[in-house]
């Protein structure tokens, strides 16, 4: 059974998604990511979910106090060990994280490193199942049948914040805003970093390594 809190780190398409699929089924942590809540509060046609709307798709982020409402709406930090993906994404949001939801529990906190230029083909090569939360790359992963998931057999989306236009302003905001992040963990002496270019199962088995550390 787990036992650290566990935040994610790392540019769009550096694989938090898919490596948090892996740890759930592994080792039992829950997958809280804050574009995945955000995205279904837009399905959903809630108020938050035409708030936020018009941000996300220009890749822009969703203010702070926002998304941290929707975390610990999400969240039972007493009872469940988490993998945080996509919060924090600045350094106010590492506090507000700490102060608010982590408070001194014992935490990891993984960077997937790597270089962002070979980040746009693997976002706009990707395709997600809703539902089911499995994540495909046509080239890498691609689905055994075209445009349905392997494994509930539903529709697969292209998120419409992945198109290129989209995401060069999300790897602009990622640049600009991870640095003071970084340095809040490792001023924690919470940081791990790992190269997150190499081949998905590669980045699987260090990333157990480092959990089981
Ligand atoms: P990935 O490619 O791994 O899914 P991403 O960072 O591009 O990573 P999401 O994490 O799914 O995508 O987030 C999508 C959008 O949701 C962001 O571009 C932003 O508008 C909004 N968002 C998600 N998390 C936050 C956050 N912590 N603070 C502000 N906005 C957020
Ligand atoms: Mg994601």
């Amino acid at each position: 059974m787990a036992r650290e809190q566990i935040v994610l780190l790392g540019a769009p398409g550096s694989g938090k998604g898919t490596q948090a699929s892996h740890l759930v089924k592994e080792f039992g942590y829950n997958h809280l990511s804050t574009g995945d809540l955000l995205r279904s509060e837009i399905a959903k046609g809630t108020e938050l979910g035409q708030k936020v709307q018009g941000i996300i798709d220009a890749g822009n982020l969703v203010d702070d106090m926002t998304v941290l409402e929707l975390l610990k709406a999400n969240c039972d930090l007493e009872n469940k060990v988490y993998i945080f993906d996509g919060f924090p994404r600045n350094g106010e949001q590492a506090k507000l994280l700490e102060e608010h939801v982590l408070k001194g529990a014992a935490t990891k906190a993984i960077y997937f490193d790597m270089d962002l230029e070979h980040l746009i083909e693997r976002i706009t090569n990707r395709r997600v199942a809703p539902k089911s939360g499995e994540i495909y790359n046509l080239l890498t992963r691609p689905p055994k049948i075209e445009g349905k998931c392997d494994v509930s057999g539903e529709d697969l989306v292209h998120r419409k914040d992945d198109n290129e236009e989209t995401v060069r302003n999300r790897m602009n905001v990622f640049r600009d805003t991870i640095g003071p992040v970084l340095d809040f963990y490792e001023s924690q002496g919470q940081l791990v970093r790992l190269d997150a270019s190499r081949p998905s199962d590669e980045v699987t088995k260090s990333l157990k390594e480092v959990i089981s550390a």
